[in-house]
């Protein structure tokens, strides 16, 4: 069976994280439209020179980039036993366009995961955020360091980076953002009886076997 599911939440929320375990655990890919697009700006495609400026303001990228770069996606072959997506839908006429993309695919989705962090600690999870620069793999300065300082518990790569948007500035719109354009979702999803929430405000461990359950 397949298994099609939505993670939402704030940024910084843990989203990405526990993507990349279901990801494994699953078989089924993390569809990261953030990572899609950042893809984009570092490669200077169309899409990335429009996207760079409003993602730099902690805005939102328009639907119309959003629709197509998901349509494309879900056609790959690796969609065909189902998805993670993180990071979309982000407004109602994304869910709306979404729906109607996945009817005429003939997909169905199966649940949609909010997970709630408070405000309060999401400044501290998005400024302390670094990545892998070889293989993604996501740290935090205090809450996730690599077993060996400056080494890569996943690929031993030694770069690492930082996300431009992570700043506590740019935090402040993004969370304002999610608040206004993205919670929308939340009522919109409980609708279709597909809401699960889980208290993301927990040991990152906690967390996944919630999601595993679910
Ligand atoms: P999102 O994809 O929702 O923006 P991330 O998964 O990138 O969020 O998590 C944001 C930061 O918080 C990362 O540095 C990550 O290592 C850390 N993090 C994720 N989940 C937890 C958790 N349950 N407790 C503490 N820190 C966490
Ligand atoms: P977060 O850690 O805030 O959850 P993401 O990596 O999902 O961040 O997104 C980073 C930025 O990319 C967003 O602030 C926004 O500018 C843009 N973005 C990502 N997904 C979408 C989307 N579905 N609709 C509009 N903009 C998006
Ligand atoms: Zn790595």
């Amino acid at each position: 069976m397949a298994k099609r599911l939505i993670l939402m939440g704030p940024p910084g929320g843990g989203k990405g994280t526990q993507a990349k375990r279901l990801q494994e655990r699953y078989g089924i890919p993390q569809l990261s439209t953030g990572d899609m697009l950042r893809a984009a700006v570092k490669a200077g495609t169309p899409i990335g020179k429009q996207a760079k400026a409003v993602m730099d303001a902690g805005q939102l990228v328009s639907d119309d980039i959003m629709i197509g770069l998901i349509d494309e996606r879900l056609d790959q072959a690796d969609c065909k036993a189902g998805f993670i997506l993180d990071g979309f839908p982000r407004t109602i006429p994304q869910a709306e366009a979404l729906d109607k993309l996945l009817a005429s695919k003939n997909m169905k989705l199966d649940s949609v995961i909010e997970v709630q962090v408070p405000d309060a600690k999401l400044v501290e999870r998005i400024t302390g955020r670094f990545t892998c620069s070889t293989c993604g793999e996501g740290y935090h300065d205090t809450f996730k360091q690599p077993k060996k300082a400056g080494l890569c518990d996943v690929c031993g790569g030694t770069t690492f980076s930082r996300r431009a948007d992570d700043n506590a500035e740019t935090v402040a719109a993004r969370l304002a953002a999610y608040h206004a354009q993205t919670a929308p979702l939340l009522p919109y999803y409980e609708g279709k009886g597909l809401l699960h929430v889980v208290d993301g405000d927990r040991d990152m461990d906690v967390v996944t076997a919630d999601l595993e359950a679910i």
